[in-house]
């Protein structure tokens, strides 16, 4: 991949990402309780991966036992405690803390909201795909991002060469 196609893809996710945050702020992720209290008529308001409970930004981000599974796998990893900032409204409030208080700039914050994104995309291939996201195959994607972020961030800051 070229140079400048490799940007415009890591673009295409960045605004992506930034578009998903804003709507979580805003509440204008179209979840099936959030259809349903608009009006929109559906064969169901449960949750497209569990089908155990109804469907809800907490519970499609954070609550559904299917998702558990994707943070559990990232706080292992990144060995953070579990307990830790983990309903929509905590990410929200975080993320601003951290903005103001960086400002405007952190790794951590954009790589959790990569990863929030994610699980959501993860959501509508169960509701409206036949495809199956596998916990596996999401990480490995967020960890392929986040090298390359990290990458491109030591090779700014000239911690490593940039002609390897
Ligand atoms: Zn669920």
């Amino acid at each position: 991949m070229g140079e400048v196609e490799e940007l415009e893809r890591r673009l295409q996710d960045w605004v992506l990402v930034n578009v998903f945050v804003w709507r979580v702020k805003v509440d204008r992720i179209p979840t099936r309780s959030a259809l349903n209290e608009r009006g929109i008529d559906l064969d169901t308001v449960l949750c497209p991966r569990c089908g155990d409970c109804v469907e809800d930004l907490d519970h499609d981000l954070v609550g559904c036992r299917k998702v558990k599974k994707f943070w559990e796998r990232l706080v292992k990893w990144w060995g953070k405690d579990v307990g830790y900032a983990v309903t929509p409204s905590d990410l929200i409030q975080e993320h601003e803390e951290i903005l103001k208080a960086t400002k405007g700039i952190s790794w951590w914050v954009e790589e959790k909201w990569y990863f929030v994104y994610l699980v959501w995309t993860h959501r509508n291939k169960a509701a409206f795909g036949n495809e199956k996201g596998r916990v596996q195959d999401l990480f490995i994607k967020w960890q392929m991002v986040v090298f390359e972020w990290l990458i491109e961030g030591a090779k700014r800051w000239q911690l490593i060469g940039s002609s390897g």
